[in-house]
């Protein structure tokens, strides 16, 4: 999706209203419209960029630092910090953006399955060379 038509962007221009909370050079952030529990609000970079991978490491700098002062500011003592990548994983919005979600109590905030699978070693060994080697 272009920048033009872009729901996060158009945030960011002032097209479509948000109840802003922070605004730097390189970042955004404003409260969820559907949140998952009070105080849940979303982190965005300046840059349209789809992923995670999508944005410049300048940016992407500051979107945890922003999360944690947003943390502090609603009072959250538990929370979850989410950030999803293709819609598989679960990402409407094609403009990345780091959510922070306050767990209140076992029923409000985000649920998370889990469905951790056995170690294989030497597998996981593999794998950790061939990581390794392609950074
Ligand atoms: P995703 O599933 O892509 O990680 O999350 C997208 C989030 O954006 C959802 O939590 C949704 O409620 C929020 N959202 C979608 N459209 C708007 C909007 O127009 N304004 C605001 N403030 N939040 C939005
Ligand atoms: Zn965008």
């Amino acid at each position: 999706m272009s920048a033009a038509a872009c729901i996060f962007c158009r945030i960011i221009r002032g097209e479509i209203p948000s109840f802003k909370l922070l605004e730097t050079e390189k970042i955004f952030a404003f409260l969820d419209i559907q949140p998952l529990s009070k105080g849940h609000c979303l982190v965005i970079p300046k840059t349209h960029g789809e992923r995670l991978h999508d944005v410049p490491d300048d940016e992407l700098a500051e979107l945890l630092p922003a999360a944690k002062k947003l943390a502090l500011a609603t009072g959250a003592v538990d929370y979850n910090i989410l950030q999803n990548n293709g819609s598989i994983a679960h990402q409407v919005v094609g403009h990345v953006h780091v959510h922070m979600i306050p767990k209140p109590n076992e029923k409000e905030g985000l649920t998370v399955g889990w469905p951790a699978k056995e170690t294989d070693m030497d597998a996981l060994k593999a794998l950790h060379e061939n990581i390794k080697a392609k950074m």
